[in-house]
């Protein structure tokens, strides 16, 4: 049998203790500049009574300030009376990420969405990626977590479910996506799912709904007013705080294959001929990628391959082989 390693990682907040607790995921980190030093992950904890658990997270990736302004403000606001049950707050999940305004970590380049189930004994990101899995998933019943574009992406402001094989669950996930209330719900199939919290949380039968508010690496205050909505939205949903939730009409959309994704095979500057919420027909010219080296050149088209909605872009000016340029997805009635 194999020896379990304990996390490097201690709370400074008691997860069975009632009121609001304000603290730290404390993560050893000797380095040049802070010899015995260690990553200090904000956390907040509010408990009352019985009823379910939620966790909420932001900064799975560092540059997707949405979850971080709408968990802190919400850390800062959530009192005890408000709350039957608990709710865990972690404004900044990969924290080195968001220090840098980065997707990923200066310490060791990891995506802590792609390190899950993470490991004890590896690097900063692996570490947090582990205490998530061993040690806050479980406690939770509900998880959120708050995505947007980041720098690079900008994408219609949805929330998300995945398509499940068990199919109670993602009933629940469906329900909690809907009880969220975006403008746009998507139900996801994954490109590349592994290693993904999202996989990690729903592996362990939890109801979990994630987000893509806007991006562009840059907070806007119609992303930010939803976020906020929604996550209020879900503690209602769960039974965890009081009131009703918003019921405004929000479209349902579909990714079904992958065709939905345009990915560059040219470098250059970004000509988008779209704008996000478009109506858009397979075969349509999308975007052109330019050639700014010289002029006279033809620029090279990029066709939509299915009909739908323009629902996700690439953000920067500048493209290369392998980017994104578009998401199409499609409204379903
Ligand atoms: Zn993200």
């Amino acid at each position: 049998m194999t020896r379990v390693q304990p996390s490097p990682i201690s709370s400074s907040v008691d997860f069975e203790k009632v009121g609001v607790q304000h603290g730290f995921l404390k993560l050893p980190y000797s380095r040049d500049d802070s010899a015995w030093g260690a990553v200090m992950i904000p956390i907040t904890v509010v408990k009352r009574g019985q009823g379910p658990t939620a966790l909420l997270t932001g900064a799975n990736h560092g540059d997707e300030f949405e979850g971080p302004i709408a968990l802190l403000d919400l850390a800062s606001r959530l009192t005890e009376a408000e709350v039957k049950g608990r709710v865990i707050i972690v404004p900044g999940m990969n924290f080195p990420a968001l220090q840098a305004g980065r997707r990923t970590s200066p310490i060791d380049k990891g995506n802590l969405n792609r390190a899950f189930p993470g490991r004890p004994d590896g690097t900063v990101t692996e570490k947090i990626a582990d205490y998530f899995q061993r040690s806050l998933l479980p406690l939770a019943e509900v998880v959120l977590d708050i995505h947007s574009g980041g720098r690079t992406l900008e994408f219609l402001p949805f929330a998300a479910a995945h398509v499940l094989n068990d199919k109670a669950q993602e009933a629940r996930c469906v329900a909690a996506m809907e009880a969220f209330n975006a403008p746009y719900s998507v139900k996801l199939r994954e490109i590349d799912a592994v290693g993904m919290y999202d996989t990690a949380a729903e592996e362990m039968g939890k109801t979990f709904v994630s987000t893509e508010l806007g991006g562009g690496g840059t907070p806007r205050a119609e992303t930010l007013a939803i976020a906020k909505r929604g996550i209020r939205n879900l503690l209602i949903h769960a039974g965890i705080m009081k009131g009703s939730t918003d019921a405004a009409p929000s479209t349902q959309l579909d990714m079904p294959n992958a065709n939905c994704f345009l990915t560059s095979e040219h470098r250059g500057i970004l000509e988008p001929l779209v704008g996000l919420g478009a109506t858009v027909a397979s075969g349509d010219v999308i975007a052109r990628v330019h050639n700014f080296e010289k002029t006279g050149r033809i620029p090279v088209d990029y066709r939509a391959r299915l009909d739908g909605i323009l629902a996700g872009r690439h953000f920067p000016g500048h493209v290369q082989p392998g980017d994104i340029i578009a998401v199409t997805a499609v409204p379903i009635d």
